[in-house]
C-alpha cells in the first residue's frame, strides 16, 4: 500500500505514504482512489481528510515514473483528483512541509484546504520546461488571484504557507506545532454538513484588468525567457483561466503540456535534472558505503584557487586552516577573501553578520603541524610536479591517520602524485573552478588507490559544499580540460583560416555558451594554457595548434589582467574590445602560412567547436575517465556555461544526429589540419547502430 486508510470519529483519513515525498506514483494513485471509494461506501464517514506521511503532503509526479507508461495508467493524475473533486463527501487536504506540483494540483482539488505553516508551496513544472498538467493552472488563479498564481507559475518559486494566509488556497491555516490531523478532522467535522460543497473550479479568477495584466506579462516573461518555451506558455494557460470556461481551460492546459513534453528545451531540462541526480552515483560504491566525518578542514595554499576553496568549505559552516610559505603570501589571501566577503555584503547578498561568521571560520597558518587534525586537506599549491611531491611528502608525515589528502592539480598525474605518500588509498583529486566559491562543477578524481569511502566522501562533502560532484578518472585535463583544449585547437585552427575573435565568440555565444573561448582566455589568463603547451611540447611534441596564441603570449598580453589579450582593456572595465593588433597578428600569421584566408560561416564555427568537444567527450565515454554521458553534460553545463537548454554537448549531439556529427567530422577532417578530427571509435559504432550516447 503507498495510501494508508483510518477512519478517525466519522472522517476517513487516506495519508499519502510513499517516501520519501509522497510522489503520486501509480500505486499511491490507486491506493487514494481505492481509499475515496471506500469512504463514499461507508455510511459511518461523513468527510473526507488527505494527507501525506513523513516529510511532506506531496512533492508531485513520481520521478522515478517519469518517461514511464505507469504515468499514463489508470487512474492518472487527472482522475484521482477528479475522484477527490467529485466526491459527494466533503473533502480536506491537510497540507505540511511540502505541497508541490502534482501535490498541489491534487489538493486544489478538494473542497477545503487547512495547512500547517512553513510548508512549501509551489508548482515548479516550469523548471523542466514544462507546464503544469494537472489543472495547476487553472485552480491556482481561482483562490489566489491572476498575479499571485502567474508569478508562483512562471518561476516554479515555492512560497511559504503562512506567506498566502488569507487567501482562498487555506480555509485555515493552524498554529505552528499543532496536531495536523486532529485540526484537520476537527475542521471536517465542523463543514461535514454544509451544501452545496465549495469547488475551486467553480470560483472565478479575481483581478481589476485582467486584460492588462496578461499583455504586460506576456511581454515581460517573453523577454525573460530567453531560449525557453515553458514561461511563456504558463503565461497562455493561465490567460486561459481568465479567457475560456474551466473545461475549455483544462484542455487548452492538456495540450500545451503535451506540447512542451516534445520541446528540445523541456528534453535537455529534464536531462540534466537526472544527470544531476545520476553523477553522485558510482556503481561500485554502494549507497551504504560509510563515509568519513569531515568536521573540520585544511588548505594548502591562499592564492586563487586555495581562497575560494576556503570560502566554498566556510560558506557550508566548515573551519578553515589555511597553509602558506610566507607570512605576506597567507596575509595577502586572508585579505582577498575579507574582501570578497565584503564585496558581496556591498552587493547586499550577504548579511554582515553572516560574512563576518565565515570570516571566522578561515584562519591561517605557517606551520603545518597546525593543520595535522583537520579531517580533510586540499592542497592548492603551484602546477608543479616537484612542488605538490614536497607538499604531499609533508602531508604524509604530518595528517592524522584517516585525514583526506586532496589535489586541486588541474592536469598532473593524481597517481604519481598519490605515489608520494604512503597513504595512496586516502589520496583523492578535487577540482574546482575558478572561482571556487561560486562555480558549481567540482571534478572528483578517482586514483588507482582511492578508496571508495574516500570517493563517497567526497561525493557527500560536494552535496555539503553544494557543488555538482562528477567523478573523472585519471588522465590529462580530467574531463573538462581534456575536451576543452580540444575545443580551443579549433579556435585556433579558424583564426588561422580566416576568423577573427569577435567572430568566433560572437558564433557561440550565439548558439548560447555563456563566453566564447576567446573572451574567456583573456578572464582566465592567456600564459595558463602557454605553459601547459610549453611542457606539452616536451612531453608529447607533435600535437599541433595555431601558433596565433604563442604570438599573443609573447607580446605580453594575457588577457584582462594585463590589460590585453585576445581583446583590448580600457582600466578597469571588462568589455572587451575588437584589437587592430590582434586582427593584424592573425592575418599576418595567416601570409606566414601560406594560407589564403576565407570567409567562414557561424555555422562553420558553431559545429567545429562543439563537435570537437563531443569527439573528445566520446573518447573520454570509451576510455572510462567518464562513467557516463551524462556526466560529461553535468561537467560541461555547470563548470563550461554550456546552454542549459541544450543539455550538454553528448546530448546535443544526441538530438543533432549521431550519424550526422559523424558527417561533419569525416567532412573536417578533409580539410585544415585534418588530423584533429580522428573519429571516436565509440561515436563511429553509436552512429552505425543508429544509437545514442544517453540512449
Ligand atoms: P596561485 O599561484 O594563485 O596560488 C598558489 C599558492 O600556493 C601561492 O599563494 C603560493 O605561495 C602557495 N604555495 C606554493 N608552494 C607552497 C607550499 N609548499 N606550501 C604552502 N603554500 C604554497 O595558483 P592557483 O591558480 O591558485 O592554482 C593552484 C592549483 O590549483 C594549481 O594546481 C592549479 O593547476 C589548480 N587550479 C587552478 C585553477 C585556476 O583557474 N587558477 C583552476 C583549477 C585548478
Amino acid at each position: 500500500m503507498s495510501a494508508d486508510y483510518q477512519v478517525i470519529d466519522d472522517v476517513a483519513v487516506i495519508t499519502l505514504n510513499n517516501p520519501p515525498v509522497n510522489g503520486l506514483g501509480l500505486a499511491t494513485r490507486t491506493a487514494a482512489v481505492e481509499g475515496l471509494q471506500r469512504a463514499a461506501l461507508d455510511p459511518a464517514v461523513k468527510a473526507i481528510v488527505i494527507t501525506g506521511a513523513g516529510k511532506a503532503f506531496s512533492g508531485g509526479a513520481d520521478i522515478r515514473e517519469f518517461n514511464s507508461p505507469k504515468a499514463l495508467t489508470e487512474p492518472t493524475l487527472h482522475t484521482l483528483i477528479r475522484t477527490v473533486e467529485d466526491s459527494a463527501k466533503p473533502t480536506v487536504a491537510a497540507i505540511h512541509t511540502v505541497c508541490m506540483g502534482g501535490g498541489l494540483e491534487l489538493a486544489l482539488g478538494a473542497n477545503y484546504r487547512v495547512a500547517l505553516p512553513g510548508a512549501q508551496i509551489a508548482l515548479p513544472e516550469v523548471k523542466l520546461g514544462l507546464l503544469p498538467g494537472a489543472g495547476g493552472t487553472q485552480r491556482l488563479p481561482r483562490v489566489l488571484g491572476l498575479e499571485t498564481a502567474l508569478n508562483m507559475i512562471v518561476t516554479g518559486t515555492p512560497v511559504l504557507s503562512e506567506k498566502l494566509a488569507g487567501t482562498k488556497l487555506f480555509d485555515e491555516l493552524l498554529p505552528a506545532g499543532s496536531g495536523l490531523v486532529a485540526g484537520a478532522v476537527a475542521f471536517a467535522r465542523r463543514v461535514a454538513g454544509v451544501r452545496p460543497l465549495p469547488k475551486v473550479r467553480e470560483r472565478q479568477v479575481e483581478h481589476p484588468d485582467a486584460a492588462a495584466f496578461l499583455a504586460a506579462a506576456r511581454a515581460r516573461v517573453k523577454a525573460e525567457a530567453g531560449p525557453f518555451p515553458a514561461p511563456v506558455e504558463c503565461v497562455e494557460t493561465v490567460a486561459a483561466s481568465v479567457e475560456k470556461p474551466f473545461e475549455d481551460g483544462l484542455k487548452f492546459e492538456r495540450e500545451r503540456f503535451i506540447h512542451l513534453t516534445q520541446t528540445t528545451e523541456s528534453k535537455a531540462l529534464r536531462h540534466a535534472f537526472f544527470a544531476e541526480r545520476a553523477a553522485s552515483k558510482v556503481p561500485d560504491v554502494p549507497a551504504d558505503t560509510l563515509v568519513r566525518d569531515i568536521r573540520s578542514a585544511a588548505v594548502v595554499g591562499a592564492g586563487t584557487m586555495g581562497g575560494g576553496i576556503a570560502m566554498a568549505l566556510a560558506n557550508a559552516g566548515l573551519p578553515v586552516t589555511i597553509v602558506e610559505t610566507t607570512q605576506a603570501a597567507l596575509d595577502k589571501g586572508l585579505a582577498t577573501i575579507r574582501k570578497n566577503y565584503e564585496n558581496t555584503v556591498r552587493k547586499g547578498k550577504l548579511a554582515p553578520e553572516k560574512a563576518e561568521q565565515r570570516i571566522a571560520l578561515i584562519g591561517g597558518t605557517l606551520d603545518f603541524a597546525h593543520i595535522a587534525q583537520a579531517d580533510i586537506v586540499i592542497e592548492a599549491v603551484f602546477e608543479d610536479m616537484e612542488v605538490k611531491e614536497t607538499v604531499f611528502r609533508r602531508l604524509d608525515a604530518t595528517m592524522k591517520p584517516g585525514a583526506i589528502l586532496a589535489s586541486n592539480t588541474s592536469t598532473l598525474d593524481l597517481n604519481r602524485i598519490a605515489s608520494f605518500t604512503a597513504r595512496p588509498q586516502d589520496v583523492i583529486g578535487l577540482h574546482f573552478f575558478s572561482p571556487a566559491n561560486v562555480m558549481k562543477l567540482l571534478e572528483i578524481v578517482r586514483g588507482a588507490a582511492t578508496g571508495k569511502d574516500v570517493l563517497a566522501t567526497a561525493l557527500a562533502l560536494a552535496k555539503k559544499i553544494r557543488k555538482t560532484g562528477v567523478v573523472s578518472g585519471v588522465c590529462d585535463g580530467f574531463i573538462g580540460n581534456r575536451m576543452v583544449e580540444q575545443y580551443i585547437r579549433q579556435a585556433g585552427f579558424l583564426l588561422d583560416e580566416g576568423a577573427l575573435p569577435q567572430q568566433v565568440d560572437a558564433a557561440i555565444e550565439r548558439f548560447g555558451f555563456a563566453m566564447g573561448p576567446f573572451r574567456m582566455g583573456d578572464l582566465a589568463g592567456n600564459d595558463v594554457g602557454w605553459y601547459i603547451r610549453k611542457r606539452r611540447a616536451i612531453e608529447s611534441p607533435g600535437v599541433k595548434y595555431s601558433q596565433t596564441a604563442d604570438l599573443l603570449c609573447e607580446a605580453g598580453r594575457f588577457g584582462q589582467k594585463t590589460g590585453a589579450g585576445w581583446y583590448d582593456y580600457e582600466a578597469g572595465d571588462r568589455t572587451p574590445r575588437a584589437s587592430s593588433w590582434v586582427d593584424e597578428m592573425i592575418v599576418r600569421h595567416s601570409q606566414d602560412l601560406g594560407i589564403a584566408r576565407r570567409s567562414i560561416a557561424d555555422e562553420e564555427i558553431v559545429e567545429r567547436l562543439v563537435y570537437a568537444l563531443v569527439n573528445e567527450g566520446a573518447q573520454i565515454l570509451e576510455e572510462g575517465i567518464a562513467l557516463r554521458a551524462s556526466d560529461i553534460d553535468m561537467v560541461y553545463l555547470s563548470g563550461y556555461g554550456f546552454p542549459l537548454f541544450r543539455g550538454g554537448p553528448m546530448f546535443y549531439a544526441d538530438t543533432v544526429g549521431l550519424a550526422t556529427v559523424l558527417a561533419a567530422i569525416g567532412k573536417y577532417a578533409r580539410g585544415y589540419h585534418g588530423e584533429a578530427w580522428t573519429p571516436a571509435p565509440l561515436l563511429v559504432r553509436l552512429a552505425q547502430e543508429g544509437r545514442t550516447f544517453n540512449g
